[in-house]
């Protein structure tokens, strides 16, 4: 099967000031692309040709690993903004929040903790197990809460590319820009 860039939900330019359209453009335009296209080169001829992605992140390694990683972690990422995102979780999602951090608040500060203490590049994940226990992990490189048993709720990308062009080295700062696009009723349905 050859895996397809899905279109972005909203314009290149309607995450700003949180994401600007020239981050959107290199980050969606060219480092997802790409991570997308070697997947699709690397998986030719390998017994996961026919898989789905999620099996070949579960089961791969190396070159193929990391590109079908990046491939669906980039995905996953730019579907979890909205412009019309922020404010905050309601529902099973948000009872589970305060249950296992003990307030939105408090998750929000060890999400965006977890985030800038990973050293070098990766991910930062909220992901529940099958009992619905919440939990924030960090993903260095192409990590995928997926390849632990966890099901990924939302994730931000803490790759000096997904923010150097707007934040430069203040990462927290680019974190916490992104609760202001958060689209919880993606996260939420997610759960
Ligand atoms: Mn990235």
């Amino acid at each position: 099967m050859t895996y397809t860039q899905p279109e972005l939900p909203y314009a290149q330019d309607a995450l700003e000031p949180a994401i600007s359209a020239e981050t959107v453009k290199y980050h969606y335009g060219k480092h997802e692309k790409a991570y997308i296209e070697n997947l699709n080169r690397l998986i030719k001829g390998t017994e996961f040709e026919d898989s789905d992605l999620e099996e070949v992140i579960v089961r791969s390694s190396g070159a193929l690993f990391n590109n079908a990683s990046q491939a669906w972690n980039h995905i996953f990422y730019f579907f979890s903004f909205s412009p019309d995102g922020g404010g905050e979780p309601t529902g099973d999602l948000r009872m589970a929040i305060d249950r296992d951090f003990g307030s939105f608040e408090n998750f929000r500060r060890a999400f965006v903790d977890a985030g800038v203490g990973l050293f070098g590049s990766g991910w930062v994940w909220l992901s529940k197990d099958n009992d619905g226990k919440l939990f924030i992990t960090q993903g260095p490189n192409a990590g995928n809460p997926l390849t632990e048993g966890l099901t990924p709720l939302l994730t931000f990308d803490v790759w000096e590319h997904a923010y150097y062009l707007d934040y430069h080295n203040l990462r927290k700062d680019a974190l916490e820009a992104l609760w202001t696009i958060v689209d919880w009723d993606v996260v939420e349905s997610r759960y």
